[in-house]
């Protein structure tokens, strides 16, 4: 029975704490966690789930990537590197880090595997539970937006989003379409200025003919890396607590080109981390590919750079619906893993009294997902709060975001690009 409440649990929180291991491993859904940030929308969990879900045969007839595709590709990359020459130096040092955290990620694993109650609710995560007659769609018009070419044109000044605040709750109960219920309007430049929705309630935003949704208590900024300086705080007491990073590193992937723009590492080097931290210190954590190269650069140059001490890593062990790895968890170059680095700034020492003011170390952890779309992180910031510095709730922020959660500061070229109606249904 104590199995069945946490299924009960993990079915409200979204998060299942295995408790057999030797490191904390979490399963995660990003959905149901995702969902807390709303209360009249709730995420699409077939739109978030498209790719690790079987029948993937959109409407317009095109078949995107099933787990038969992916793992045929694999087939053919492991051919390829069986014949592989030996290793190079900077190969053995990211091998060796493999091997560090191998028998972990595979403990971790066991763990999920070990529980064959929590794999029945596992293939079950990708649908959207109410019957297709029910389901009430927000409704969409128009393709999407590009703001990555929008935000370029000298006309980008000109274009502003439309913000819905809605009727205070009982007012007017029109259920199911939240545009009869606003009340109130503001219109505002959607690029390079800050788009704040300071209510308690999510709100709903218009910006050329498409819908978005915009949490409670966010804000967004849509904006260049050049302009990433206007988020500093005036004032170094009102600074960000939790700093989320995921930058889009340069890789080979041509898929990933693309998808979205990449920037050299030095470009990294730039950004006003210890600016945006708050001066009680904040918790810092950097999304980082298993390129040796680039651990490298973020040890010797990066977190040096940014004033950021080293405390742990948070592995994300990517698997598909039936509980197995993405991919081979020895394949060199396509690691069913990605790792968040997490570090202090601001402290006043190294940060280990930040840590130490906070009750003991911080420990590595893992994270267990289905992942979502193209380089889609799940939402980890809850897992990080016990070690988050200062006073609650604190001030998150999340660079190059393409996504927004209620409470948080959300920056980049896209930060409205999950926040599409259509990943969304009505509740
Ligand atoms: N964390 C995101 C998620 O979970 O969906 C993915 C972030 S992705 C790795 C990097 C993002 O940085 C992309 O949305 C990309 O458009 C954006 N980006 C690229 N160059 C940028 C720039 N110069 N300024 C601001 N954002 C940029």
């Amino acid at each position: 029975s104590e199995t069945k409440d946490q299924l009960t649990a993990f079915l409200q929180s979204g998060i299942y704490r295995f408790s057999n291991s030797a490191v904390p491993v979490v399963f995660m859904d990003p959905v149901r966690v995702l969902n807390r940030s709303y209360s009249r929308v709730r995420v699409s969990p077939s739109t978030y789930y498209s790719r690790f879900f079987n029948s993937n045969v959109a409407a317009d007839g095109v078949l995107r990537e099933t787990e038969l595709s992916s793992s045929s590709k694999k087939r053919k990359r492991k051919r390829k590197e069986k014949k592989s020459i030996p290793l190079n130096e900077r190969e053995q040092a990211a091998d060796q880090r493999h091997q560090q955290i191998r028998p972990l990620l595979l403990k971790a694993h066991e763990c999920l595997i070990g529980a064959p109650e929590f794999l029945g609710v596992l293939r079950s995560l990708s649908g959207d539970s109410s019957s297709t007659a029910e389901r009430r769609e927000l409704t969409v018009g128009g393709t999407e937006p590009l703001f990555l070419e929008l935000g370029k044109v000298w006309q980008a000044p000109l274009y502003d989003i439309t913000i819905n605040f809605p009727r205070p709750c009982g007012s007017n109960e029109n259920e199911g379409d939240i545009v009869d219920q606003w009340c109130a309007q503001r219109v505002v430049p959607v690029f390079d200025n800050l788009v704040v929705n300071e209510i308690g309630d999510e709100v709903e935003a218009e910006f050329l003919s498409r819908k978005y949704v915009i949490p409670r208590q966010s804000c967004l900024y849509m904006s260049d890396l050049g302009k990433i300086h206007n988020l500093i705080p005036a004032d170094p007491g009102s600074g960000f607590n939790l700093i989320l990073i995921d930058p889009p590193w340069e890789n080979a992937s041509a898929h990933q080109k693309l998808k979205y723009p990449t920037l050299p590492n030095r470009y990294f080097l730039s950004l006003p981390i210890k600016k945006l931290a708050h001066s009680d210190g904040a918790l810092v954590g950097l999304w980082v590919t298993n390129r040796e190269r680039l651990r490298n650069f973020v040890e010797e140059e990066l977190f040096p750079s940014w004033g950021v001490t080293y405390a742990a890593s948070l592995f994300w062990l990517k698997v598909k619906a039936d509980g197995s790895l993405t991919s081979d968890l020895d394949l060199f170059h396509h690691r069913p893993y990605e790792c968040l680095l997490l570090g202090y700034c601001n402290g006043k020492g190294d940060g280990s009294e930040l840590l130490s003011g906070m009750g003991g170390t911080m420990e590595d952890q893992i994270v267990i997902s289905i992942p979502g779309d193209y380089s889609r992180k799940p939402p980890v910031g809850e897992l990080l709060q016990k070690y988050v510095p200062g006073a609650r709730p604190p001030r998150c922020i999340e660079l190059f975001a393409r996504e927004m959660i209620a409470g948080w500061t959300s920056w980049g070229y896209e930060p409205l690009h999950f926040q599409d109606s259509h990943y969304f249904l009505l509740n």
